[in-house]
């Protein structure tokens, strides 16, 4: 099965995206995942990537869809898969379709996490995670048990990532709805796409999603 996920910065596509990965045995293919693994190892797509990711603007559609048409060729995407912050614009989106089409692939939902923007700044702002494990936590929603160890590892190295400044999330929200927000309905006309609330609790919006991918 081959999925998409729609939302603002904030909404728990990754989340989500993750507890999708599990119960269906199909694998998440995250951009943004993808584009802070090119910064850390300093290559030359990370160098171009970095400045942009941190003001909050979106990469060139070129860059992404390069690495997504090899990304979904591999072995692990054979079941099927995510897509967790792609496609972002209408080129992209565009882009995706040509892909699909040339590979034989059928895109089976594109589910949109509508979420209010003040509260995704809360959200963002306050988000951490685990240096070891990957575990995410909250300073306000969701603490460690212990202060400043991880539940999960018992690690007591965290980080939050350079974007997730109340700045940068503005920047992002405001890329969000000049030009990712219009590809929903360009989605809508094709009749895949599924709205879910993503003010609801992480356990209810799963189990919405679950009920749109199981039927
Ligand atoms: P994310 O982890 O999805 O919030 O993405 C972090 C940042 O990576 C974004 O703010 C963009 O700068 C960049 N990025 C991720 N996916 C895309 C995409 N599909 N198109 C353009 N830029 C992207």
């Amino acid at each position: 099965m081959k999925l998409i996920l729609l939302g603002p910065p904030g909404a728990g596509k990754g989340t989500q995206a993750k507890r999708i990965e599990e119960a269906l045995n199909i694998v998440q293919l995250s951009t943004g995942d993808m584009l802070r693994d090119e910064v850390a190892s300093g290559s030359e797509t990370g160098k171009k990537a970095k400045d942009l990711m941190e003001s909050g603007n979106l990469v060139p559609d070129d860059m992404i869809i390069g690495m997504i048409s090899s990304r979904i060729d591999r072995d692990d995407c054979k079941n099927g898969f995510i897509l967790d912050g792609f496609p972002r614009t209408g080129p992209q989106a565009k882009a995706l379709d040509e892909l699909f089409a040339e590979k034989g692939m059928t895109l089976r939902y594109v589910i949109e996490i509508v979420a209010d923007d003040e509260a995704m700044v809360e959200r963002i702002t306050g988000r951490y995670t685990c240096d070891e494990c990957g575990s995410g936590y909250h300073d306000k929603f969701q603490q460690p048990k212990v202060d400043g160890v991880c539940d999960k590892c018992g690690s007591t190295a965290f980080s939050r990532r350079a974007d997730d400044n109340a700045e940068t999330v503005r920047a992002r929200l405001k890329a969000y709805h000049e030009q990712t927000e219009p590809i929903s309905s360009y989605y809508s006309e094709k009749g895949i796409l599924r709205k879910v609330d993503g003010m609801a609790g992480i356990n209810d919006v799963t189990a919405e999603i679950n009920d749109i991918v199981r039927s």
